[in-house]
């Protein structure tokens, strides 16, 4: 079933089946803060009246054309200042793919390079999703070309199912990079990555341990004042038991709370979100917005057959 939703995630037919629902808007409404920027906004002072913090994330992936990519880039500038404007807590999250990595290494480079300008400029962070495996190559490439380029207000994200985590991060630390550790959303072949849920699982552990123990190395960076540039270790789940592995770990290690970062997507276990807060831990939330949601909310559906069956089911009982 998994890999069924992911391949239609890919496919433009089922793309526009899907988004002509109104059921599959309002399902996806669960998932996106909204089509504008001022919802997205709106839902992010939600957010901080209530102690979480936020990454924005304006929806958009394998832009085709150069002009698209620039586009995008210049909605990202336009929302960095909104930010600023607004003065919520909320850093922003990009996918290389928008800003044209899939045309021309250059051209993404100029837009990262404006990107990266302009949340200095607006003191705020940028942290770089990571995409499907043909990618992760590329991208890590492109993070390292920005930091030698002197930006340091950027992060990556690794994903825990893939075998080349484990060397990646080690290298990650030690250039003192941020990190947000997630379990991976994309389909991916056995021989690069874990078939097996417990073995992604096992390797979210392990890694976290990395991370924490990495952040110790860098004598536990805590997030800035504002809480928009987060600490090194960002851990990315909903799961209740790798929470706890890095809550331990966290103990374990010295390491003070506010050195480390919980994030869940919108729309997903706000009890455990409310309960870290409670704990004393910052928590950070992923708050997607626009109208290319399509791709982010079939990897929703993805994760969890539950979210397929009460979508089917509310489509025949229309
Ligand atoms: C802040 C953040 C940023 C992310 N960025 C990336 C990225 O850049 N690249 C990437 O590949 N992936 C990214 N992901 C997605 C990630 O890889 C997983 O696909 C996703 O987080 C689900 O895995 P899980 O860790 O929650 O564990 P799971 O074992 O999948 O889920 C644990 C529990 O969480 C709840 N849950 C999980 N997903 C859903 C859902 N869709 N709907 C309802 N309940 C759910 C359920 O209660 C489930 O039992 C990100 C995730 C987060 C939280």
């Amino acid at each position: 079933m998994r890999a069924f939703i992911i391949f239609l995630s890919r496919a433009a037919w089922a793309q526009r089946l899907v988004t002509h629902w109104g059921i599959a808007r309002r399902a996806a409404s669960r998932f996106i803060a909204g089509e504008s920027g001022e919802e997205a906004i709106r839902v992010i002072q939600h957010l901080n009246e209530a102690g979480i913090l936020a990454t924005l994330d304006h929806l958009g992936e394998n832009t085709s054309t150069a002009a698209e990519a620039r586009q995008a880039t210049d909605e990202i500038l336009q929302m960095l200042d909104r930010i600023r404007a607004s003065g919520v807590r909320s850093n922003m999250s990009i996918k290389l793919s928008q800003i044209g990595l899939l045309l021309d290494a250059g051209l993404c480079q100029d837009n990262l390079q404006r990107i990266l300008q302009k949340a200095r400029q607006t003191q705020n962070f940028i942290r770089i999703d990571m995409e499907d495996s043909s990618l992760t190559e590329k991208t890590l490439a492109c993070l390292r070309w920005a930091r030698t380029q002197g930006f340091e207000n950027v992060g990556i994200v690794l994903q825990s199912y893939l075998h080349r985590s484990q060397n990646d991060i080690q290298e990650l630390i030690t250039e003192g990079v941020p990190v947000r550790l997630v379990k991976g959303a994309y389909r991916e072949p056995a021989e690069i990555a874990y078939p097996d849920k417990a073995d992604v699982d096992q390797a979210f552990d392990r890694l976290a341990g990395l991370l924490i123990a990495g952040a110790k190395q860098h004598a536990n960076p805590t997030a800035n004042e504002n809480g928009l540039v987060p600490p090194i270790p960002a851990i990315a789940t909903h799961d209740p038991k790798r929470i706890q592995t890095a809550r331990d770990l966290q103990v374990q290690y010295g390491l003070p709370k506010q050195a480390i970062e919980f994030q869940m997507l919108y729309g997903i276990r706000r009890d455990l979100q409310e309960a870290l807060v409670g704990a004393g831990f910052p928590v950070r939330v992923y708050v997607p917005y626009g109208t290319h949601w399509y791709p982010y909310f079939m990897r929703r559906l993805a994760e969890r057959p539950a979210n397929m069956w009460f979508f089917i089911s509310n489509f025949f009982r229309r």
